[in-house]
């Protein structure tokens, strides 16, 4: 059975151009919501759908909207975050290079159901030529009346914006993403108030990942029930998992929430390479925490991963092979964070440093007994003390490999004497 929803047209000539769109059934579902639909059954039924953020929180989008005030003088904004900057995730390129006007109704229908008429696509700076087409289907969607001034009659009004980034992780972080749309230094806010009520140039706004508004017009088209029956009763629909490292096949697949890490792994990506077995999984992104070999026997969705222990973020899963030494795993792990940290806040400003430093006196073998108990203890004393989540993410991974790989750690090291 073909599962596929979001990438069912990839293989598609020249999807990314409107015509072909439209000729595969594109725009009907924005204009079932707009002509036929009231903006709140819209949310309503996102809501049932249980369509879940597939940028890394994994929060109810339905419910996320129903926080923007309904009644309000202030305009309200749409953010669809583009910046896709956590390591080893590359689904939302695919979506955004080969089918751009999926993005663009689902954003229509949104901003409708929430009564917005300004939306903002923050795409990453490294995403040049994707950003160029998105702003030509941007254009081409102007021109047949899906964008603009009464989008097709229907009274309902929305202009949308291309931002491009400046390649800073911290950016993906909504606030950090806020402030940097704003033209400031992209530094986090302090949460609350959540940018629901205080949100792009202080006024209500909704900020979403790239997959979670593509679902979007398969909902309203198809109904919520049969999104729910694509994947889990709690966590409907289906995700795009990348799959890089020691795999034979790397790449995205779409397939339902809920499939099992070790199928996604082993049947999907074509397993390892002859004679390799495999050490670790990261499940969701370099920021969720890793898994060892005998922990991949668990369904892939939001609440099953994190009650393995780790996280479902952007379903991004890097594998390791017994071949890659733990410690070069987290060479990179503290190299990235202590150099993607704003440093706003000390616990996150000088840990991931602290980390760095100890982690690479390992790898050049001037590593000292306790140094593992040492990243312990540095990670716990981050996790949940810092200002953004970037704290926890620089934290979790740190701590989980050197918890469940501390007999490696503490092997490779040359105690002086
Ligand atoms: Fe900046 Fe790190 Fe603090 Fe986030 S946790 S605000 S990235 S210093």
């Amino acid at each position: 059975m073909n599962e596929k929803v979001l990438t069912q047209n990839f293989g598609l000539d020249h999807l990314f151009r409107i015509e072909v769109y439209l000729e595969q059934g594109g725009y009907r579902a924005a204009k079932k919501a707009l002509t036929e639909w009231k903006p709140e059954q819209v949310l309503e039924e996102v809501k049932k759908a249980s369509l879940r953020g597939r940028g890394g929180a994994g929060f109810s989008a339905g419910l996320k909207w129903g926080f923007v005030p309904k009644k309000t003088d202030k305009p309200k904004y749409l953010c669809v975050n583009a910046d896709e900057g956590e390591p080893g995730t590359f689904k939302d390129r695919y979506i955004l290079s080969h089918n751009p006007h999926l993005l663009i109704e689902g954003i229509v229908i949104a901003s409708y159901a929430v009564g917005i008429h300004d939306a903002y696509v923050y795409i990453r700076g490294e995403y040049e030529v994707i950003a160029l087409r998105l702003e030509q289907a941007i254009a081409e969607a102007y021109g047949q009346g899906y964008l603009g001034k009464n989008i097709l009659g229907s009274g309902f009004d929305l202009d949308l914006y291309v931002h491009r980034g400046a390649g800073a992780y911290i950016c993906g972080e909504e606030t950090a993403l806020l402030e940097s749309l704003e033209g400031k230094r992209g530094n986090p806010r302090l949460k609350p108030p959540f940018p629901a009520s205080v949100g792009l140039f202080q006024n209500p706004t909704v900020i979403n990942n790239v997959e979670t508004l593509a679902n979007v017009p398969f909902i309203i088209l198809n109904g919520a029930a049969w999104f729910l029956a694509k994947g889990l009763p709690n966590d409907g629909g289906t995700r795009i998992f990348g799959v890089s490292g020691a795999v034979n096949k790397p790449g995205i697949y779409e397939l339902p929430v809920g499939t099992s890490l070790r199928e996604i792994i082993f049947t999907h990506a074509g397993g390892l390479k002859p004679g390799r077995k495999l050490k670790a999984v990261i499940p969701g992104g370099m920021s969720s925490p890793i898994l060892k070999a005998e922990e991949i026997d668990i369904k892939m969705d939001v609440d099953s991963v994190a009650a393995a222990g780790s996280m479902m973020g952007s379903a991004a899963i890097i594998v390791i092979d017994d071949r890659t030494p733990i410690l070069e795993v987290l060479k990179k792990v503290a190299k990235f964070y202590a150099h993607e940290s704003c440093g706003q806040c000390t616990p996150c400003r000088l840990g991931t440093n602290w980390i760095l430093k100890i982690v690479k006196r390992m790898a050049e073998g001037k590593g000292e007994q306790g140094d593992a108990d040492s990243l312990l203890r540095l990670a716990a004393n981050i996790k949940g003390r810092t200002l953004c989540p970037m704290g926890d993410a620089a934290a979790m991974p740190v701590f989980s490999i050197a918890k469940k790989f501390k007999e490696e750690l503490e092997a490779s090291l040359k105690v002086k004497t």
